[in-house]
């Protein structure tokens, strides 16, 4: 509604240490599906879901075999970063980005221009591969380039323990430095803005209750209703692609300083 998009227009205007959350609903116009929104992968094969699940993944070779095709396959390599991810790019120029929190694997608000320095990846990367037994990382594509000559489920060339992305699965723990940085920000800012995230993976979607009980106000941008809608000042539900260019394009607005003398 219009009212609804006062109070976002207006929260933006006045925020001056803003941290964003996103998640898989910025990267749809991209062309990668997200995981609970209507066309989302478990939406529509909700089996899928054992692929993300780490003791499945370590106990079936079968899934294993089904996870290095669907890297293989994942619509990641090919994306481009959509006017959302820019939108969040023209936000950080007003000088005002505390952090971007990301739960997506894909990379594309550090392709779109988003400082990486800003940038926290809670659930990690698609793009690197770690060795479940010695810890050791490499890169995604000569993962792939072995599974493209003959191997199904690739093993550690070191140790030859399991390999795996080095995104985060259910059942395994966030990178604790990752889940500091993300909780500092969430701390310190006056304005969380989460968008494109069904806000229902913890411990990602606590971020918000944790900043708006700090004190800071909560915008939500997302198609669908999050369990967070109740802490948020304002809740925009169209499209992020046209919601955030929009948001991105309100003018900071100056605020009367504090004087101790005169
Ligand atoms: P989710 O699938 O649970 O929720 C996405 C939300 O975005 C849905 O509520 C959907 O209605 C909304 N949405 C989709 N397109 C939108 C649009 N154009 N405008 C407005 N809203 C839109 O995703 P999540 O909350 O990020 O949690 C899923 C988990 O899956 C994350 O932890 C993430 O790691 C992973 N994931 C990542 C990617 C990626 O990297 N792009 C893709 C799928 C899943």
């Amino acid at each position: 509604t219009g009212a609804e998009w006062a109070k976002a227009a207006e929260l933006i205007a006045t925020a001056r240490r803003i941290t964003v959350l996103t998640g898989a609903g910025v990267s749809t116009d991209s062309g990668i599906p997200d995981f609970r929104g209507p066309d989302g992968v478990w939406t529509r094969q909700p089996e899928t879901q054992r692929l993300f699940t780490l003791h499945a993944y370590v106990d079936d070779p079968e899934v294993r075999r089904r996870a290095w095709r669907a890297r293989a396959e994942h619509p990641a390599w090919h994306a481009e970063p959509n006017p959302t991810h820019l939108a969040l790019v023209e936000l950080e120029r007003s000088g005002r980005l505390r952090a971007l929190l990301t739960q997506n694997i894909d990379e594309l608000h550090q392709r779109a221009g988003s400082d990486p320095g800003l940038v926290v990846e809670l659930h990690g990367s698609l793009f690197g591969t770690v060795c479940l037994t010695c810890g050791a990382r490499g890169q995604m594509r000569d993962a792939l380039r072995r599974l493209a000559e003959g191997e199904d489920d690739p093993h550690c060339e070191g140790c030859y323990g399991i390999l795996k992305s080095t995104t985060v699965s259910f059942g395994q723990p966030l990178d604790p430095d990752v889940l500091r940085r993300a909780r500092e920000a969430a701390l310190d800012c006056d304005l969380l803005l989460a968008a494109g995230t069904s806000l229902t993976v913890q411990p990602a979607a606590g971020l918000v209750g944790l900043a708006a009980q700090a004190g800071a106000a909560v915008l939500i941008c997302n198609a669908e209703p999050t369990p967070y809608d109740p802490f948020a000042s304002a809740v925009l539900r169209d499209p992020v692609a046209t919601t955030l260019p929009e948001l991105a394009r309100v003018p900071v607005r100056d605020l009367p300083r504090l004087r101790m003398t005169t």
